[in-house]
């Protein structure tokens, strides 16, 4: 396992929630972080069809365009009863010819579940894969889970993606009704990152 041994350390993501959830994880290390939008950084294509796949696209690519370690997130919603998808296609479920809106996708979901009869709970899964890449190609991988269910109709204003559809296992609000600091605390994504902190950053 390689240790993070930097001052710097490029985000690659142009995914506003993501970077500041990213960067509450990251407040108490004293790494500097640079987003990949900041940087002007291209998008790479994401042409894999597993999230480990796809996330190492985006940080192998951040980091030998920058020289510098980059920590790429490959996320989205597993659904059961539809076969894990949307999976790896959570954020193409958004797309409209006017950009992305999530009030589209979550509707398509709750269209798909309902073409099925989905049975109660509908159960699903926030997964998160990280891989921080270094310009000589390593890289290392951590992955998190949180296990929930598809609600509807959306609830909550808070967080992003498909958070008012998703209510955590043991919890009566979905994610979009958390506090910030809440969802950071049992997220996918701070599974994942809690990881990866233990193995590169202490
Ligand atoms: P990608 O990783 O950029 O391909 O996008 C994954 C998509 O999954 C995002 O656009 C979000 O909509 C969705 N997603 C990932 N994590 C979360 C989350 O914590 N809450 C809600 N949606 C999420």
């Amino acid at each position: 396992m390689r240790k993070f041994h930097g001052e710097k350390l490029v985000v690659a993501t142009h995914n506003e929630g993501k970077l500041e959830e990213v960067r509450a994880l990251f407040a108490n290390k004293s790494v500097k972080i640079l987003s990949s939008k900041s940087l002007d950084l291209p998008e790479p294509k994401e042409t894999e069809d597993t999230f480990i796949g796809n996330a190492r696209i985006k940080a192998h690519s951040a980091s030998k365009i920058t020289n510098l370690p980059a920590l790429a997130d490959d996320s989205g919603i597993t659904i059961d009863a539809l076969n894990g998808s949307p999976g790896v296609y959570t954020a193409d479920w958004a797309e409209t010819p006017a950009g992305r809106d999530f009030f589209v996708a979550m509707e398509k979901t709750y269209r798909a579940l309902e073409e099925k009869s989905a049975p109660y709970p509908r159960k699903a899964q926030f997964r998160c894969t990280l891989v921080l890449a270094w310009p000589d190609g390593h890289d290392e991988v951590f992955e998190g889970t949180l296990d929930g269910q598809v609600v509807w109709p959306p609830r909550g204003l808070d967080g992003h993606g498909y958070d008012p559809i998703f209510q955590p296992e043991g919890y009566s609000i979905t994610c979009g009704e958390m506090s910030f600091e809440d969802k950071n605390r049992i997220s996918h994504r701070s599974v994942a990152f809690k990881k990866l902190a233990r193995a590169c950053f202490d």
